[in-house]
């Protein structure tokens, strides 16, 4: 309960956060002002609410998901790069082995050669 105001109109003194004048019915502005202020605030805060429960939240929800889909790519992607360079290092062994042997074959004739001389 608030302080006691004196009507404008009949000059009694009621509470201040009745709206109207009990005696004469006469309005009492700063509380009709509140009531009015009140409700603002409300449908204020029922559109806040209804902000954060519709676009926030989704919003968040899409954001996790496009970090999930970003993981699952990165990590496929790094199976695929790792396999390729699995199966490329496998292709230069080879090859390496082949020119190893071909090197040690001609190794061995020069040597044949040399001491031929
Ligand atoms: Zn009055």
């Amino acid at each position: 309960m608030g302080k006691e105001i004196i009507c404008k109109s009949c000059g009694a003194s009621f509470d201040e956060d009745l709206v109207r004048c009990p005696y004469c019915g006469s309005g009492h502005l700063p509380a009709e002002e509140n009531e009015h202020m009140q409700k603002l605030e409300d449908i204020r805060r029922d559109l806040q609410d209804y902000e954060t429960e519709n676009v926030k939240k989704p919003g968040r929800k899409l954001a996790k998901a496009i970090i999930l889909i970003l993981l699952v790519v990165a990590v496929i992607v790094a199976i695929v790069i790792a396999g390729i360079w699995m199966s490329g290092n496998k292709e230069r062994d080879k090859r390496e082995q082949k020119k190893d042997d071909f090197l040690k074959n001609q190794g061995i004739s020069t040597q044949v050669e040399d001491s031929g001389r």
